[in-house]
Parts: structure tokens; C-alpha cells; sequence
């Protein structure tokens, strides 16, 4: 508290010697409210609602998200066949900005930026703008986190002409050329790292420009021989003079460019250093696709800003999803980086010490930018909602499986529940799920026994989606909040508006953003650069 009372007051003294004009007034933190489609409203009553539901719990900043793999949410004038079904009839960003507008809130648009749905307008009309793995296969040819087929196309981030220059940047200039908005949130600015941290993107255009991004062959002198020969020592200077790009590419196969891109070497004994190349390669699509998009939203509204939804750590980020995001500080105004509960082991405390410790590192890296550090509310609960996906995924198989089975998944089901049981606090909900628990029968050999399985899943499901007081901590969130505070954010996003409405924490929201934050201007200045 001391240290931030300081530096506000730095921040004004320093304001005061440099303009030597009349001082702001200080700069409240953004409370922001990240927003699903759904979630915002299906008419202009229900975003009514919503809007006054996020005001009176203090929020002042509403991000909605306006296009992801099942297309746009807005009333798009230059790609209709792309705006999502439901949404052809009804412009949801423009209700959102009145309705958030009229109540004194910021709206920030956010873009979930290289993924497309398989049967969305932009795969569908332009299936060679996808990212390539190198079988020559998109990403729906991968195995989610799930176990399930990946059901999602990543898009090439560098091809040109392609899905950035022909689809993204002129939806963003769309957006902010024809919606007042106040800022973009730019999500999914990266690989598909989580799917397949190394798969990705070896399409034509990759494999044709790879080695002229890093200027690794001459223009000048395209038939430039690789070494045959080891140098005496590594040194740009004598790396001048030969390529690293194999004489005979153009006649390699896919998989051997790739072989060669993630394992070859730069010379005869240098280590297997092709990957820096190829790393670097993709952080610097990124980082321009930043750069692109801020130069047409300062072009066309200066006023805008550009936040960034992120990756916690930009160095790991550089390496498994070309999201360097520390390297972004020209062209973003705000970072959100997404700290949340599930990228974390460990037991609740360990997590409360390692968040607060990156979201130290995460002010640095962001340097003179905004940190908004992001808080996902589902996450934050993982260790109540767990346990009982887990009983109800045993109870689908058992049911599926049905008589003969039971054995390990019964055991399953009574482990799961024993944790849930321990969590809940002593109620009537609480005696529910017990019962039905101790009802679990040995076998499903009868309609009843089954009826009973049935149970034991109904009230587990119940107890997610109408919780008992207290069995969700409200303490939780307010912990988060204040610790990303005392470590140096400024300013909250939180994700998960309809686990604050199931889980009754709204008050914990307008109790966790108490500090002033009235009377700013609905559209805020970008910070000088
Ligand atoms: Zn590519």
C-alpha cells in the first residue's frame, strides 16, 4: 500500500515537472469483465442487465468478445458471411457499447486472433491460409488436451497475401473504424503451442521465407553455396559470406525442411541451432502482426487502445508459442497476462505465493505498459469443480459400460465424492449428496440401481451449477484480487461472468474492487509512447 501510495505520488510529481501543466487526476485501475457472447445478453434488455449487473459491482471495464472460431459477433459490412448465425440479426457490439456507454464503462472488443472454426467462412473460402504441421496436416489432425480430435484451424500468422492482411487487420480496422470503441484485446496472438509446441507452421510460404526473415540467404546471390567446411570459431562476420539453407531445399520433401528447421545446424559444428532460427522466425510474425494491428487502430483511432490477452511467462512464450510478448511494448498499451490457477501445481497457498511472485516478473517484463493482471474465477475453484467432472466422467463410462461393470469406476466415483464431501460445508446439500452416495449400488443390474448411479451424478452436477453457501470461498477472489494489487498490477480483468453469477459472487467483486474508480472518461487516452 505504502509502495503504491509512492509511486502514485511519483507518477504526479514527475507528470508535474514534465508537462509543468495542470495535473490529471490520478488514473483509476481498470476493473474489467471479460464477456462471452452469451454471457453479454441475446437482446437489448438482457445486455441492459448485464451491464448494470458488471456497473454496480464495480466494474468499468467491459471486454466482449467479438470474434473467435465460430465467426463475428458484430455486423460486419465486409465479411456478412462471417458474423455467427445468431448474431445476423442483432449487433451485439453496438448494444454492448450503448448500454456499457450510458452506465460511464469502457468496452473493449476482444479478437481470438489465428483460430477458425472447420466449417467457418474464412477455412471454408480459404482453406490455404491454414497453418501446416509438417505431414502437411492443420491443426485438425491434432488430439486435444481432451482426448478428443482438435476441432479448431490455427491460420497462418505469416503467409501474405493471407488470413492476417486479407481477413484480421481489416476486421480490426472495420471494428474500430465504424464502433466507438475504446479499446481491442488482441487473444490468441500466437501458435498453437499447447497443441503442439513444435508442429507448426511449416506451410509453403513458411518454408519458402524462413531463411530470408533472418536474411540467412542473399537476394543478391541466390545460388549462394551452404558451407562445406567448419569454421575456425562461430562469428557473424564470417557467417556472411555462406547460407545455411541446403543446396538442394527446393527438392526436400516437407518433413525433411522441417527435420532440418527444428534439428539442423547453422554450420558443420555448430550445435543443433536451426531452431533459434525458426523460433525467432515465428516470435517475429507475432510481434509484427502487433505492430501491424496498432498501426492501423492508431491510424484510425488514436484514441483506442491495444491490450493484449497473454501467455504468463513471454520467454517460455517465445519458445512454445511465439508469443514473446515482452518484445511487444511498442505497439500494446496494456498487457493481460492470464495468471490463472490452473497453470499452477501445488496446493491453494503455494499458488497465492507463485502468483504473486509473476506478477512481480510480469510488471518488468511489461515495462512502461499497463499490467492488468487477469484472474480466471472457474480456475480459482478447481479443486471444488475437479473432483466432480471426475465422478461424473466415471459415472458416464460406468453408465455407458453398464452391467458387469463398475469395479474400479465405482471405487472412482467414492473417492471423488469423499473429496467433494470434505469440501462442502455441513448443510442440507450436503446430507443430499451423502445420501445419495451411500445409495451407490454395487452393481447396475436393475432399472433402480441405474436410477440410483443417475442420482449420485444429478447431484453432483447441482452442487456446479446451484452451489450451497460457502462450498465456492468468496475469500478465494478476494485473495487474488488483493495480492495481484500488492504485487504491482494495475488494474484486474476478471474471466468467467457466469461462474460469478452460479456462484453468487458478485458482492465478493464490488467488495474486492473498492478503490474510487468514478468519474473517468468513458473513452480513456492511450498511454504516451
Ligand atoms: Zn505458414
Amino acid at each position: 500500500m505504502k509502495m503504491a501510495f509512492l509511486s502514485m505520488f511519483m507518477a504526479l510529481f514527475l507528470g508535474r515537472a514534465i508537462s509543468g501543466q495542470t495535473l490529471k487526476p490520478p488514473v483509476s485501475p481498470d476493473y474489467g469483465l471479460l464477456l462471452h457472447p452469451g454471457e453479454a445478453g441475446h437482446n437489448e434488455a438482457e445486455v441492459a442487465a448485464s451491464m448494470e449487473k458488471a456497473k454496480s459491482a464495480r466494474i468499468n471495464t467491459i471486454v466482449l468478445l467479438v470474434k473467435d472460431s465460430a465467426g463475428l459477433y458484430y455486423s460486419s459490412k465486409l465479411f456478412p458471411g462471417a458474423i455467427a448465425q445468431e448474431y445476423k440479426n442483432f449487433d451485439l457490439l453496438k448494444t454492448v457499447l450503448t448500454e456499457a456507454h450510458k452506465r460511464g464503462m469502457r468496452v473493449q472488443a476482444w479478437l481470438a486472433d489465428f483460430v477458425e472454426g472447420k466449417n467457418g467462412w474464412a477455412y471454408t473460402s480459404h482453406p490455404e491460409w491454414a497453418e501446416l504441421n509438417p505431414d502437411g496436416q492443420t491443426t485438425l489432425s491434432e488430439i486435444g488436451a481432451s482426448g478428443k480430435s482438435y476441432q479448431d484451424v490455427w491460420m497462418c500468422p505469416a503467409r501474405r497475401p493471407g488470413y492476417v492482411d486479407q481477413y484480421l487487420l481489416p476486421i480490426i480496422k472495420e471494428i474500430v473504424s465504424t464502433y466507438p470503441v475504446d479499446g481491442l484485446l488482441e487473444g490468441f496472438a500466437r501458435y498453437p503451442g499447447d497443441l503442439n509446441p513444435d508442429g507448426y507452421c511449416f506451410c509453403d510460404y513458411c518454408l519458402a521465407h524462413v531463411f530470408e526473415h533472418g536474411h540467412l540467404v542473399y537476394d543478391s546471390e541466390p545460388h549462394l553455396a551452404p558451407l562445406l567446411r567448419s569454421l575456425p570459431r562461430i562469428d557473424a562476420d564470417l557467417a556472411r559470406e555462406y547460407t545455411p539453407k541446403p543446396a538442394l531445399w527446393n527438392e526436400w520433401s516437407r518433413r525433411e525442411k522441417a527435420k532440418f528447421l527444428l534439428h539442423g545446424r547453422y554450420e558443420n559444428d555448430s550445435s543443433s541451432d536451426m531452431s533459434y532460427f525458426f523460433y525467432t522466425y515465428r516470435t517475429d510474425v507475432v510481434t509484427n502482426f502487433m505492430q501491424e494491428a496498432h498501426e492501423i487502430v492508431n491510424a484510425a483511432r488514436p484514441e483506442c487502445t491495444i491490450s493484449a490477452a497473454v501467455f504468463k511467462n513471454p520467454i517460455a512464450g517465445g519458445r512454445f508459442l511465439g508469443q514473446k510478448w515482452s518484445d511487444w511494448t511498442g505497439s500494446v498499451d496494456e498487457f493481460m497476462p492470464m495468471t490463472f490457477r490452473n497453470q499452477f501445481n501445488g496446493s491453494w497457498s503455494t499458488f497465492l505465493q507463485e502468483f504473486a511472485e509473476y506478477t512481480r516478473y510480469q510488471k518488468r517484463w511489461a515495462a512502461n505498459r499497463k499490467l492488468n493482471q487477469s484472474i480466471s474465477v472457474p480456475s480459482l475453484y478447481q479443486d471444488m469443480i475437479d473432483p466432480i467432472h471426475r465422478m461424473a466422467a466415471a459415472s458416464d463410462q460406468w453408465l455407458a459400460a453398464g452391467a458387469g461393470a463398475g469395479g474400479t469406476l465405482r471405487s472412482d466415483i467414492l473417492r471423488w465424492s469423499q473429496v467433494t464431501l470434505d469440501q462442502l460445508p455441513e448443510s442440507p446439500r450436503k446430507t443430499e449428496f451423502k445420501t445419495a452416495v451411500q445409495n451407490l449400488p454395487e452393481q447396475i443390474d436393475s432399472e433402480i440401481a441405474r436410477a440410483k448411479l443417475i442420482e449420485v451424478r444429478h447431484v453432483g452436477d447441482k452442487l456446479l451449477s446451484n452451489p450451497p453457501a460457502g462450498f465456492f470461498p468468496p475469500s478465494r477472489l478476494l485473495e487474488v484480487i488483493h495480492i495481484a494489487r500488492e504485487s504491482g498490477a494495475d488494474g484486474i480483468m476478471l474471466y468467467g461472468a457466469t461462474m460469478l453469477e452460479t456462484a453468487n459472487l458478485w458482492a465478493s467483486v464490488k467488495e474486492g474492487f473498492n478503490e474510487k474508480n468514478e468519474g473517468q472518461p468513458v473513452t480513456a487516452s492511450a498511454p504516451a509512447r
